[in-house]
């Protein structure tokens, strides 16, 4: 049975019943080598549930047109499916106002965009941008080209052995040259949940704009822009069980309708002459072409699924599962996990003493076993832990105790031979 969009959240839900979560999963119904799918891979990117492959199907089959352009009755069922979606974010990232949600292709476009229109124009030689060492390439990269354009530097806040931040050490960071802080709320390395409340008033203190980077976070953890009070705030809709190809960047109105826009062409337009031409309003004017119209409206459907099942239990399943893995892997030998904070989500990443993770990755497929090996486009914070690379293993909505059981007795195999 799949949940529909509209199922109410009842007081009284029933404990968290994984074996019906899975149901709405086709996918995991899935064999690889002849055995059960076993996807621990979820922070890359999360399966979907029917409601949202249903969603996509239906509104191809049923409401497609493009969106803004048609007074015809289809477009205008596209664009009303497009603004409902906006909407839904908005409320689901607690924004007071639908126009400070832009919609991108993912996370890293929203990064970037922030980086071009609103960091850029303010950017002199000599400033600095503050990330930290825990960073995906995303949110390290964009800041690096704004910075680069004009001989600004990205300067990182260390992180621990056990992958937490000392808020001193990131405070000691700060200059009177710093003009952005940029940190994910959790790591898609070390799950380490960063404390965001405490940085933004760190960053407010000090006159200083904050990006947080959600894109882990907002699959586990309720957001409430307002009270985060964040600059701006991003994330991918793939992470979040929503279609791949549509991210979010939620700005405060203020910052969005002064930067110029990033990109141009139809739609983010109001009047276009070879004599000049002018912005529509926001969010708009940061949304040049067609976008994933499908994709949002899925989008929304994924977050009407997450908020069914409620983000509360979801996280409280992800935890218990989280700390059975550890338990587990922590029995093996010559493993060692990379990261260890004491507020951690949903991976585990670790090294095998005298294995390649690569050789890893490949042995565990062979047992129809899905983890993620290499850099996990942090290269810098691998660098920071002595290692080229690492095996990680994520756990998502649906992850099992018989997921883990096969993790762990494939992974024990695979020393057994390699060690
Ligand atoms: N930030 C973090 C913390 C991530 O884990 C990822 C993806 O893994 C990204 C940003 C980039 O997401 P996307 O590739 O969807 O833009």
């Amino acid at each position: 049975m799949t949940l529909t969009v509209d199922r109410p959240v009842a007081a009284d839900v029933p404990a968290y019943d994984v074996a019906r979560v899975r149901r709405d999963f086709p996918i995991l119904a899935t064999r690889m080598n002849d055995r059960p799918l076993v996807y621990l891979d979820t922070a890359a990117s999360a399966q979907k549930p029917a409601i949202v492959i249903d969603t996509l199907k239906r509104f191809y089959e049923q409401d497609y047109a493009n969106i803004h352009r048609g007074v015809y009755d289809l477009s205008q069922r596209a664009t009303a499916a497009d603004d409902a979606a906006r909407r839904k974010v908005q409320r689901f990232l607690g924004a007071a106002d639908w126009r400070e949600i832009v919609f991108t292709r993912n996370a890293t476009e929203a990064i970037n965009l922030v980086a071009a229109s609103f960091l850029r124009p303010r950017l002199q030689a000599g400033d600095e941008v503050l990330v930290t060492e825990m960073e995906h390439h995303a949110n390290i990269v964009p800041w690096q080209l704004a910075a680069d354009a004009v001989g600004a530097k990205v300067v990182a806040a260390p992180v621990s052995d056990t992958g937490e931040l000392s808020l001193d050490a990131f405070v000691d960071r700060i200059t009177p040259r710093t003009r952005m802080i940029a940190v994910a709320w959790v790591s898609n390395v070390l799950g380490t949940v960063n404390p965001v409340h405490e940085l933004v008033r760190i960053a407010h203190a000090r006159d200083i704009p904050i990006l947080i980077d959600a894109a882990q976070a907002v699959q586990h953890i309720p957001v409430d822009v307002q009270d985060l009070d964040a600059d701006f705030l991003v994330f991918s809709g793939h992470k979040l069980y929503g279609p791949s190809g549509v991210g979010v960047l939620y700005g405060k109105a203020t910052h969005l309708e002064a930067m110029p826009p990033y990109q141009g062409g139809g739609d983010m337009i109001d009047r276009v002459s070879f004599a000049g031409t002018t912005w529509n309003e926001i969010p708009f004017k940061f949304e040049a072409g067609t976008p994933d119209i499908a994709g949002i409206v899925a989008l929304g459907a994924a977050i009407d699924y997450v908020e069914a099942l409620g983000l509360e239990a979801i996280a409280a399943h992800e935890s218990e599962v989280l700390a059975y893995a550890t338990r587990a892997i922590n029995q093996l030998p010559g493993v060692r996990i990379i990261g260890t904070a004491r507020e951690k989500c949903s991976v585990l990443t670790f090294a095998m003493e005298g294995v390649h993770p690569q050789d890893i990755g490949a042995l565990l497929d062979l047992d129809g076993i899905a983890v993620r090996t290499g850099h996990h486009c942090a290269m810098p914070l691998h660098e920071r832990f002595g290692l080229a690379a690492s095996a990680r293993a994520s756990i998502g909505l649906y992850t099992t105790h018989e997921d883990i059981d096969a993790f762990v007795a494939s992974l024990r195999r695979v020393g057994e031979m390699l060690q």
